[in-house]
């Protein structure tokens, strides 16, 4: 992979724009499983409930109880979780000015628990939550210790609150997506790390910028459809991050 990385490096260091694009592969070292790996969650139903159901708008409607009860396991135990060498050296490079940010299909807020800045959520994140019925709006902190304490959270005016994680049924944020797709657009090169590109629209993201004419570099552990745009391909996340965080050390 040296040889390789040092000519990613380079790309790296003269683009003007680099854009990021994070999938579940980013967290894994963060022990955070695979939302749709073969060994994630979707792959096996949660107390005879599939996950696409529990994560379902008619669903959480009809009983929000089952998504809360599943949650607890999955989103509101985030302070059990810590940044991974991705989300750091993601952050650092941020910081030097050397990527504009993140865009993640992560709902697990990691990237900004490292210290990113700019992270523009597509699947959305329980960072926030709203009412229902009348939108006010809450924190996590708000939120998770009724979750954790085995209740549903409600409003005061009697409506459920519901975490801004973007369920099936749900259109994702257009503003979100814009300022993706709009970056996409923009950028010079474009990192794709820890995602199989498969779900959509956000697998399209990498995909608008090729054809805007941005060199692409992959890190995925498996193949994903675009691997034929990339300009690099990297295997293992673990491996490209040491090689930045070398880099940056030694720059
Ligand atoms: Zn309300």
């Amino acid at each position: 992979m040296n040889s390789d990385f040092e000519s990613f490096w380079e790309a790296l260091k003269s683009s003007k724009d680099t854009a990021v694009f994070t999938g579940a592969g980013a967290s894994t070292l963060s022990g955070i499983k695979d939302f749709r790996g073969k060994d994630g969650v979707y792959s096996k139903p949660w107390q005879g409930y599939s996950v696409e159901d529990i994560l379902s708008i008619p669903f959480f409607r009809k009983d929000p109880s089952i998504f809360y009860a599943w949650a607890r396991e999955f989103c509101y135990c985030l302070d059990r979780f810590k940044p991974c060498i991705v989300h750091t050296v993601l952050a650092k490079l941020e910081e030097k000015g050397m990527i504009g940010g993140v865009m993640t299909q992560n709902i697990d807020v990691l990237h900004q628990a490292a210290g990113s800045k700019r992270v523009l959520e597509v699947h959305g994140s329980p960072s926030n939550h709203h009412c229902l019925k009348c939108r006010k709006t809450f924190s996590y902190d708000e939120i998770a210790p009724t979750v954790m304490d085995g209740k549903v959270p409600y409003c005061d005016c009697g409506g459920v609150i519901k975490p801004d994680i973007i369920f099936y049924g749900e259109s994702l944020d257009a503003d979100t997506l814009d300022a993706c797709f709009d970056w996409a657009t923009r950028c010079e090169l474009m990192i794709v790390l820890g995602s199989s590109l498969t779900v959509q629209p956000a697998a399209s993201i990498p995909l608008y910028a090729w054809k805007s004419g941005a060199k692409i570099c992959i890190v995925n552990a498996q193949a994903t459809p675009l691997d034929s745009t990339a300009t690099w391909h990297f295997d293992d996340l673990k491996t490209f991050s040491e090689a930045i965080e070398n880099h940056l050390d030694n720059e």
